[in-house]
């Protein structure tokens, strides 16, 4: 049977409010289920992780598991975190709307995205090129105006933005790079996975409190590593 073209249109069109309303619909269930439950309280994150449309931010191909609480591959050998990690750590920020917040790591731009739901400014910097061109791409169309991305290695920061409020990385580092801390804000708070790529690794809260840096053990992770700096 073939279809006028006219009714192929009317199909695609009815289609496609159809299938945002199913990825609605798994966003709620999966805050409800998988990012409440296990205690993440803030409102702002929570709302951030109901509005951002993370099917946009994964290889077409997986867009139907988007919403499971996975960690999922971006191509390069790189992942995108898992919905409840990337809450829990834009809930450690404390972020709130006057903030600017530098992150390491841009891969496909969900937390960014989760991030400039909340704050003011986002700086996210990517070092695979590809990956950044796309994800700066994917922003612009999805509206994101507010983050800004650069392709570079991470390690340095962005020291044309600095100070930040809040610093997130988002790949497992064996150290603190220095570089971060220095751009982190007095009374800022950086959270960073620490430690072996090949193994788990801690995720980290930074204070920098009267200059003096604080840190503090979070909960274990499995991130994929950091590859720039002197951390090869
Ligand atoms: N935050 C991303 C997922 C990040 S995966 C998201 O929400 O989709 C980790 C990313 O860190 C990878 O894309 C990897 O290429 C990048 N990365 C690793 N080392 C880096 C460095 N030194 N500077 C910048 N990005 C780095």
């Amino acid at each position: 049977m073939v279809l006028p073209f006219s009714l192929l249109l009317l199909l695609l069109l009815l289609f496609f409010p159809v299938q945002e309303e199913v990825h609605k619909e798994r966003r709620e269930m999966m805050v409800k289920h998988t990012i409440e439950k296990r205690g993440i309280s803030d409102r702002g994150v929570l709302n951030a992780m109901r509005t951002v449309r993370r099917h946009m931010f994964v290889p077409p191909e997986l867009a139907d598991r988007a919403y499971e609480d996975n960690p999922l591959p971006i191509g390069s050998g790189q992942t995108i975190s898992q919905p409840y990690i990337v809450a829990y750590m834009t809930q450690v920020l404390r972020p709130t709307p006057r903030m600017k917040v530098l992150e390491i790591g841009t891969g496909f731009g969900y937390q960014a995205a989760v991030l400039a739901e909340i704050v003011r400014e986002v700086y996210t910097i990517e070092i695979i090129p590809e990956l950044g061109q796309s994800a700066a791409e994917r922003l612009k169309k999805l509206g994101y105006d507010n983050v800004h991305v650069k392709v570079s290695d991470g390690y340095q920061g962005w020291p044309e933005q600095a100070p930040f409020d809040a610093i997130i990385v988002t790949a497992a580092a064996e150290t603190i790079p220095p570089p971060l801390i220095e751009q982190l804000k007095e009374g800022g708070r950086m959270v960073i996975p620490v430690g072996s790529p090949s193994k788990t690794q801690i995720l980290t809260l930074v204070e920098k409190k009267k200059g003096k840096t604080v840190t503090k053990s979070l909960l274990p992770v499995v991130f994929v590593p950091f590859t720039g700096g002197d951390q090869n």
